[in-house]
């Protein structure tokens, strides 16, 4: 079942293929499946926005959408970047200045208080008379400098132990522990049940 997810993001687009292929799936990008409209994320929660984009897509394409938001909270930063995660270092930074400006508001800062997390929150509509929301989440905490060369946005910095980004792990490994793979298999126990 062609299955359209409201992002452009290449990075999580080939983390949901990867997921969703196997349950039987076609995944396509909102520009594979020729939707180029400009969505505003202005919700104050990522479940917000998941809801604003799902249903804005629905409403062009009319047929079975998922989205997503997701982002970095840093407990010493009060949960930000948070939904500002996309563009904490100006709309046209790069992932790596958004990672430096997050390794300078966190210099010195000691190991205990340097924890992090990712969420995401995916927002699925099939039709009219079925849609959810489901949350997931990645715990691990801010690194001193970037490391390893894999994933995206934030996952150079973003440590799950004390030798090991995010950004060392493949994808097939950071698809066993991501916030969005979290979310994803709360998606598919839901969907199972309902
Ligand atoms: P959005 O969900 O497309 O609004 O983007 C959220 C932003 O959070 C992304 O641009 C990344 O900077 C960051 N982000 C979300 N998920 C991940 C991840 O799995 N790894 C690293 N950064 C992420």
């Amino acid at each position: 079942m062609k299955l359209i997810i409201a992002s452009n993001n290449e990075g999580k687009i080939r983390e949901f293929k990867k997921m969703l292929e196997p349950l039987g799936y076609e995944p396509v990008s909102m520009k594979e499946a020729g939707i180029n409209a400009q969505i505003a994320e202005d919700g104050d929660t990522f479940s917000e926005n998941a809801h604003i984009k799902a249903k804005t897509i629905y409403e062009i394409a009319s047929c079975p959408v998922l989205a997503d938001d997701s982002g970095l909270e840093i407990e010493f930063l009060g949960g930000a970047p948070g939904v500002y995660s996309a563009r904490y270092a100006g709309e046209n930074a790069t992932d790596e200045e958004r990672c430096s400006k997050i390794l300078e508001e966190m210099r010195g800062v000691d190991k205990p208080l340097r924890n992090a997390k990712f969420v995401c929150s995916l927002y699925f509509i099939r039709d009219d008379d079925f849609e959810l929301c489901v949350n997931g989440e990645c715990e691990g905490f801010i690194g001193e400098e970037p490391t390893g060369e894999n994933g995206f946005g934030y996952d150079p910095i973003f440590m799950i132990d004390d030798d090991t980004s995010m950004a060392c792990l493949t994808d097939e490994e950071k698809n066993k522990i991501s916030h969005r793979a979290r979310a994803l298999e709360s998606l598919v126990q839901e969907l199972k049940n309902s």
